[in-house]
């Protein structure tokens, strides 16, 4: 009997063979106390190129081996991986540019809503001012 699930020949094994993208990057085995493993399997490998062109691998295990606490160092590497894109998209400003176009977006939708308080404003005090008028118009009102 085959051990084999693919059904058609190939082995899984030979893709990924345990290494994570960083060792298989240096063609060295991942051992037990790699510290980008746990970050960037072989299935990530795309995130792990990014941030190496624009980090490079030896930023990326000193920024690991600082923060000891696991969940702090997916922060991290999310937040590499995201500046690692912002760069790949806009080279000149990267993750700054991608912040400038949201504080420009936030400061345009306030100034809609800044203009829709205004009008409501002007609307209200103007249909008080009717209302008033309306009260002075009637017989006995403006005594
Ligand atoms: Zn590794």
């Amino acid at each position: 009997m085959k051990s084999n699930n693919n059904g058609d020949g190939s082995s899984a094994s030979s893709s990924s063979n345990g290494s994570c993208a960083s060792c298989r990057h240096q063609r060295k085995k991942c051992g037990r106390n790699c510290v980008l493993a746990p970050h960037f399997p072989a299935s990530k490998k795309a995130d792990f190129d990014l941030v190496l062109k624009h980090f490079g691998v030896k930023n990326l295990v000193r920024r690991m081996k600082e923060e000891p606490d696991m969940e702090a160092r997916k922060n991290i590497i999310r937040s590499m991986v995201w500046d690692a894109k912002a760069r790949e998209d806009d080279p000149e400003f990267g993750s700054y540019g991608l912040n400038q176009a949201l504080l420009k977006r936030v400061e345009m939708l306030e100034t809609y809503v800044m203009r829709g308080t205004y009008r409501w404003c002007n609307d209200m005090n103007l249909q008080m001012h009717q209302n008033n008028n309306l009260r002075g118009a009637e017989p006995g009102g403006a005594g």
